[in-house]
């Protein structure tokens, strides 16, 4: 299913995003769980990319919660780790971003998600004392925050590139770099949560993260009961806010990631007051029942949406 859905925005991002006259450099890779689409126009393309996949790579390496000796699985074991100035101002914005969401993003969830069984994929219903002691347990897990900062961490290695813009399909992540060559906006398609294509396009100008989170990414269902991969850290169940999908906009990648996964879990109506106390991000809602609202800075189209204003 998240395959399926990672393929989808890529072929979005590609339909709409490279209208440029040059072609890109391309390449398709697999990182962090997750299919990832690699475009990079200009004279050091070539070199854009390969410094693109090996920090990726990288990344995926210290922060995965599942390779036994990543960085991350040792901080969670609690053996003696020394953690590079970069490393740990990531982890700090992290704790800072959970906060600012009033938990509603804990990055702290590992052993909640892997008794949902949404690490080996063996799924299952975990036993309502089982959810209470994954909720006592506080291990780190990045992957509601990794790709976001990863498409952000790129678009710094290619500013220090001769590259004219990029565009990058990292799962359900997308990151722009630079701008097209006739000042067009970037067009990225949302992905319809029920399956059936596009929801809207939305126009992005320059370098940003554009980040969704949604029901229909990673999921399995038990006695035609659906349970999603996006999880309540106040009940340990899926969160069931009445949104299925939450797009955020945002020059930052990781808050970009991070808001994603946490206005999801706020609900609409939590999450539009986050919105209005903050300015550095626009969203686009989809509720259970098929409702599209967008903040008024989003620049949606090719759908029917109510605006939220400030
Ligand atoms: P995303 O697709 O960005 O919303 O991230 C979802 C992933 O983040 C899940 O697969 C978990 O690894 C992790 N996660 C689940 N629930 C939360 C939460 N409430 N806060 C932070 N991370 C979460
Ligand atoms: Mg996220």
């Amino acid at each position: 299913m998240k395959r399926f859905f990672c393929l989808f925005v890529l072929v979005c991002a590609l339909l709409c995003g490279c209208s440029g006259e040059t072609a890109p450099v391309q390449q398709t890779i697999f990182c962090m769980d997750t299919v990832m689409d690699l475009q990079v126009w200009g004279k050091d393309a070539e070199e854009g990319i390969a410094q693109i996949g090996a920090a990726l790579k990288d990344l995926e390496r210290t922060w995965s919660a599942v390779s036994e000796d990543s960085l991350l699985c040792r901080l969670n074991r609690g053996d003696p780790v020394s953690l590079s100035e970069e490393e740990s101002a990531l982890l700090q914005r992290i704790e800072g971003l959970s906060e600012q969401t009033g938990g509603a993003f804990n990055p702290k969830l590992r052993a909640l998600s892997e008794c949902w069984g949404f690490y080996n994929e063996n799924h299952r219903v975990p036993s309502p004392s089982e959810i209470t002691a994954a909720l006592l347990e506080s291990q780190w897990d990045l992957g509601g925050a990794l790709k976001g900062y990863a498409g952000q961490e790129c678009a710094v290695l290619l500013s220090q590139l001769d590259v004219d813009r990029a565009m990058l399909v990292l799962g359900g992540n997308v990151q722009t770099y630079g701008e097209k060559p006739d000042g067009a906006p970037w067009q990225i398609g949302i992905q319809n949560p029920d399956g059936s294509g596009n929801l809207g396009i939305l126009s992005v100008s320059g370098t940003m993260s554009i980040v969704t989170s949604g029901d229909y990414q990673r999921y399995f269902e038990v006695d035609g009961v659906k349970y999603h991969h996006i999880l309540d850290p106040e009940n340990g169940y899926p969160a069931d806010s009445g949104l299925c999908s939450v797009t955020i906009i945002c020059r930052d990648g990781l808050t970009a990631d991070c808001l994603s996964t946490a206005l999801f879990v706020m609900g609409l109506e939590k999450a539009t007051e986050f919105w209005r106390s903050s300015d550095d991000f626009e969203a686009v809602f989809v509720t259970t029942g098929g409702a599209i609202y967008a903040t008024e800075g989003a620049s949606l189209s090719g759908c029917q949406y109510e605006v939220i204003s400030r």
